[in-house]
């Protein structure tokens, strides 16, 4: 598999109990289905799930679109980690992999925490805001 972006070759690398498919020249890396949740970091709920539900695919990013690494028949579309994060991360509907840049993987844990720490704090639990969006509950007071 080579990169996407600069066509480097891509090596396994360990990664929160991942094997990701990773780019020694620019730190971006291939997840496959089920290796955002684990590199993103342990939190309630179906990151990648979120992110993808519901998702227009219509987002800006630095660099444009890109193809699918694990099949250069594939073009990967733009989408948004869980929904409201600014974070543009590239995605294949055909084999559901998501492809990210090393500074986002960073922004990405960073997001994590903050849930996590807003639902230990009970202010605004990110499950909530989640269900909001999903199902339209009401927020509550
Ligand atoms: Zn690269
Ligand atoms: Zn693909």
């Amino acid at each position: 598999m080579n990169c996407p972006k600069d066509d480097g070759m891509l090596t396994n690398r360990e990664l929160g109990g991942a094997a990701v498919a990773w780019c020694a020249q620019c730190g971006g890396m291939f997840l496959e289905p089920g290796e955002l949740n684990k590199v993103a970091g342990e939190t309630a709920g179906d990151l990648e799930f979120s992110t993808v539900d519901l998702d227009t695919f219509e987002h800006e990013d630095d660099y444009g679109p890109i193809t699918c690494p694990a099949n250069s028949a594939h073009s990967m579309k733009k989408v948004e980690f869980n929904i409201q994060s600014n974070i543009i991360l590239d995605y294949c509907e055909k084999c559901g992999g998501f492809w990210l840049d090393g500074k986002e993987l960073a922004r990405i844990r960073e997001e994590v925490t903050e849930y996590n720490e807003a639902e230990r704090e009970g202010v605004e639990p990110w499950t909530i805001r989640l269900s909001r969006f999903f199902w339209g509950l009401p927020f509550p007071h």
